[in-house]
């Protein structure tokens, strides 16, 4: 009998091709955990989500689901994928079964085999250690080496980050974007704007806040952009699992 991955969710984009995998879990405890308001691919209507189960896939289950789309491209996101021990096999099945692009994000805390990965996103969600102690219940000390690292391998490296005014703000992402420049600027950064979670003391950032942030981050990379939640969505998306 095959065990469980921790996939649990796929969806399909029609307008490129690609599909998201869903892993379950996380290591870290963030504050703003986007996964903690919704489980499913947030394209997805509301009303199909409700009456949603998890259910654990095989990894063999994974990539039947999805063959017949044909897919260019997949990336595996969560909560983290790391953590899951199919991880690399997923992805050599991928690569071999389907000849698909895979790119892998991730915190970085743990960063398991990528020869299989084409690409990988590394979320650095602060640079000052006490705040990303207090915003993830973990030092970035060993994300911040880890980035390194994965820089001298033969992946393609992006970065991630969240902006929260007033907590994780335009000087904060440019402390990030000094960081990720020393190891490149040519490596490319997405800012994403918070979206509010029940309970959290933040809103998201205004279009001022975000300019500010991109602004400071352009000091030092070549290659920045942001999503702020008014970016309109072309095809469809389709639950697989
Ligand atoms: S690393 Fe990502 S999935 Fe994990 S708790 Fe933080 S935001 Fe959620």
């Amino acid at each position: 009998m095959n065990s469980k991955t921790n996939v649990y969710h796929v969806a399909y984009y029609t307008a490129d091709k690609s599909i998201s995998i869903f892993f379950w879990g996380c290591n870290f405890s963030c504050t703003g955990c986007i996964s903690k308001l919704d489980l499913f691919d947030y394209h997805l209507k509301d009303t199909d989500k409700k009456s949603k189960k998890v259910v654990f896939l095989d990894y063999q289950e994974v990539i039947k689901r999805v063959e017949k789309l044909e897919p260019k491209r997949v990336v595996f996101r969560g909560w983290e994928p790391s953590l899951d021990p199919d991880l690399p096999k997923l992805a050599e099945s991928f690569h071999d079964e389907l000849k698909t692009w895979n790119l892998l994000t991730t915190n970085g805390f743990i960063i398991p085999s990528l020869n299989d990965m084409d690409e990988i996103e590394i979320s650095i969600k602060a640079y000052s250690d006490d705040i990303h102690r207090d915003y993830t219940g973990k030092s970035n000390k060993r994300i911040l080496d880890n980035f390194t690292n994965v820089y001298e391998m033969d992946v393609k490296l992006r970065a991630e980050t969240i902006l929260i005014p007033n907590y994780i703000n335009h000087q904060e992402i440019g402390k990030i974007a000094r960081f990720i420049s020393k190891v490149d600027p040519a490596i490319p950064l997405r800012i994403d704007g918070y979206v509010p979670i029940p309970g959290t003391p933040w809103r998201s950032p205004t279009h001022e806040e975000m300019d500010m942030a991109v602004d400071e981050t352009r000091k030092y990379l070549e290659d920045v952009s942001y999503l702020d939640g008014n970016v309109s969505f072309k095809g469809e998306v389709m639950e697989i699992v």
